[in-house]
């Protein structure tokens, strides 16, 4: 399976990376630069650190040379020369000496003979002109500088100078091989000055000088005025050193066990570049035992060469916990903006993606069936177009499926219409074919119903005539006049029934003529009375007013009504309302004449059977009344049918063809 990333994470990647790479690459640029400029700062401030350590030490030279100059100026010191009073010089020196410490303090004559040693007043008389300084005071030039004097030189001024200018050479890695074990020449600060007399000749000199040789004076005063003693860790960040050739002779630079490294020797690059080449060396080296940060410059004597270094330096160890610490911060601001870049990048990935979120949680609704779903995006950009499509199809499938489900609904309507149409014919179909099967019926029926009274009619008529001559015979009181009167009841009753039968076999035909209908049924009310009782029988007639004649054969139809109106008296038992009503249907459908009882009624189980012939429920009954009527109606071309219900009684209703333009004007308009 592909794997899925959601737009909002592309989107926060999108804009992360390149935020990424940027921060990557300006982290790295930024902490190059910094470690760079921290080191090149550092460096820079060393180089003029030796400066000021240079002038520190060309101070301490001058000073020495101003108090040279000018004692050998003094009246006092010319006079005392000239006569060789060594205690005039005693305390003219002792007075000099108690300004400044001077190791070397010697007044010699105009032959380099000396005359008085400060320091080793017993020691006089040897010649010291062969001293380049000393040598060139006498011929009137003073003159200062660093140089170097040999064992005996310092042996001879003083033994424990000389003493002190030994020095145990300690082996250091990485320095020249093969150099002496023991260092006994000895740098000095030196000035000599001329002691001129009245006529400003050189009548003798002043020497001073000052061993560098395990005095650490220098160097201090060096480390304390240009790093003030600031420390790391509680050890002094700033050194200074004085070299003779490679060895260390003056020097704050601690060895390994605290005590400072005097013996120890240069490197043998930084001594073939400072001592060798004349040149300076600024930058990061190896120091006895720790890595510093260096600027090292050559002393040169008086004569122009180069016979020892200065040195200045600084312990790296600060430098670097000053780098790591920009490092870390820089390191942590990056990796905050980088978290809050994360934040802000995902918070717009999420605001960008919204819509999108949204347009894919509407489309599930619309793929689950809801519809004319809406989304509001105004982003005014591609995000608002889609928006507005996905709202225009939704819109358009709400339409489309709204056609669709009206032309459902019309197809469904018209399937219900057809079947209802269908169900209609069908019943049709079905009445039609029953009555066919009823019309075959009474066909058959009347047949056999018209030849069995053409039969008993003939019988019928002689045992009649035979009654009526037995009634002239036989008078009223007569014992056997009883059973004539019987006999001759019968017979009525027997030729009414053939009479029916004969009806029924319809072999009357029809005699077509107007028939005043309303006037009809009011005479056949009025002659009913004859059969039945109809004083608590109320009698409501509701006919049109349109409507007079009818056509159709007015004998049979007054058979019709008259059988109607009887069942219907019959029905209500002596009392109700007997409703006889006529209508002009609409269409030209034809009339309709209506004989309503509020009778007993007829139970649905009789109903199928009514028209039946011979199908009576009444003691005297015949059941050939309906079948009767059946069939003359139906040959008017009509139709005859019932509504019942025991609750509101019995409706029969003719139907019968007309045309309206067949009804003539009624005189009165009234039937
Ligand atoms: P008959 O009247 O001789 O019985 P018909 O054919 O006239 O024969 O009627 C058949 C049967 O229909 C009746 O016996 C009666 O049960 C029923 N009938 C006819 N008309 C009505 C009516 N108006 N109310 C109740 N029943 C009726």
């Amino acid at each position: 399976m592909r794997r899925r990333f959601s737009i909002r994470a592309k989107l926060t990647l999108g804009s992360l990376l390149p935020l990424f790479v940027a921060f990557v690459f300006c982290g790295l640029t930024g902490l190059y630069l910094i470690n760079t400029k921290i080191a090149s700062q550092a460096q820079e401030k060393v180089r003029t650190d030796l400066n000021a350590a240079r002038e520190v030490y060309q101070n301490e030279l001058s000073h020495v040379n101003e108090l040279v100059d000018l004692t050998a100026g003094n009246p006092f010191a010319a006079a005392a020369v000239e006569t060789g009073d060594r205690r005039s010089l005693a305390a003219l020196l002792s007075s000099l000496q108690s300004r400044k410490h001077l190791d070397i303090l010697t007044v010699v004559d105009r032959n380099g003979r000396v005359l008085y040693r400060a320091h080793n007043p017993a020691a006089s008389g040897d010649v010291i002109a062969s001293n380049g300084f000393v040598r060139s005071a006498l011929q009137g030039i003073p003159i200062n500088g660093t140089t170097t004097l040999t064992h005996n030189e310092l042996a001879a001024e003083r033994k424990e100078l000389a003493k002190q200018a030994a020095i145990n050479v300690v082996p250091t890695p990485r320095s020249r091989q093969g150099q002496a074990d023991v260092e006994r020449s000895g740098m000095v600060l030196a000035a000599a000055a001329p002691v001129l007399d009245a006529s400003g000749r050189p009548i003798g000199a002043l020497y001073g000088a000052i061993l560098l040789n395990n005095n650490n004076t220098l160097v201090d005063r060096i480390k304390q005025i240009v790093y003030e003693g600031v420390q790391f860790n509680g050890k002094d960040v700033g050194t200074a050193t004085i070299f003779l050739g490679d060895t260390r002779i003056a020097t704050n630079v601690p060895a390994a066990g605290g005590t400072r490294a005097i013996g120890t020797r240069l490197s043998a690059e930084v001594y073939n570049r400072v001592i060798q080449e004349g040149k300076k060396w600024v930058d990061r080296a190896f120091v006895v035992n720790d890595w510093y940060i260096t600027a090292y410059e050559p002393i040169h004597d008086s004569r122009g060469e180069a016979v020892g270094a200065l040195y200045v330096g600084m312990l790296e160890k600060p430098y670097a916990a000053l780098k790591k610490k920009v490092n870390v911060i820089f390191g942590i601001v990056i990796l905050a903006s980088s978290l809050l870049g994360i934040a802000v990048s995902g918070g717009i990935g999420a605001h960008l993606s919204r819509p999108i979120r949204d347009l894919e949680k509407l489309a599930r609704r619309v793929a689950v069936g809801e519809r004319d779903l809406r989304i509001e995006v105004k982003t005014a950009d591609e995000m608002e177009d889609l928006a507005d499509e996905f709202n225009e199809m939704t819109g358009a499938l709400a339409r489309h499926e709204e056609e669709i489900n009206s032309l459902n609904r019309t197809l469904e309507q018209k399937v219900r219409e057809r079947t209802a149409e269908l169900e209609e014919k069908n019943l049709l179909l079905l009445q039609t074919q029953a009555e066919l099967v009823r019309a075959e019926k009474l066909a058959d029926l009347g047949i056999m119903a018209a030849g069995v009274a053409h039969e008993i009619n003939t019988p019928l008529t002689i045992i009649r005539g035979n009654a009526e001559v037995l009634e002239m015979f036989i008078t009223p009181g007569h014992p056997n006049r009883e059973e004539i009167d019987i006999i001759s009841r019968q017979t009525e009753r027997m030729a009414k029934i053939v009479s029916n039968l004969l009806l029924f076999a319809r072999q009357k035909k029809l005699h077509q003529g107007r028939v005043a209908i309303h006037a009809l049924l009011n005479d056949i009310v009025s002659q009913i009375g004859f059969q039945a009782t109809l004083a608590d029988i109320r009698i409501v007639r509701n006919y049109s007013p349109d409507l007079d004649t009818i056509s159709g054969d007015s004998d049979q139809l007054r058979q019709v009504f008259t059988n109607l109106i009887l069942n219907a008296v019959q029905a209500m038992e002596g009392s109700g309302t007997l409703t006889l009503a006529t209508r002009i249907l609409p269409d030209e459908a034809g009339y309709s004449i209506e004989v309503a009882d509020t009778g007993s009624g007829i139970g649905p189980d009789q109903r199928e059977k009514i028209f039946t012939p011979f199908f009576t429920t009444k003691a005297t009954g015949s059941g050939l009344g309906l079948s009767v009527s059946y069939g003359i109606i139906k040959d008017h071309g009509g139709d005859i049918s019932v509504e019942s219900s025991p609750e509101t009684g019995t409706t029969f209703r003719v139907v019968l063809p007309g045309k309206t333009a067949d009804i003539p004007p009624h005189p009165n308009g009234t039937a």
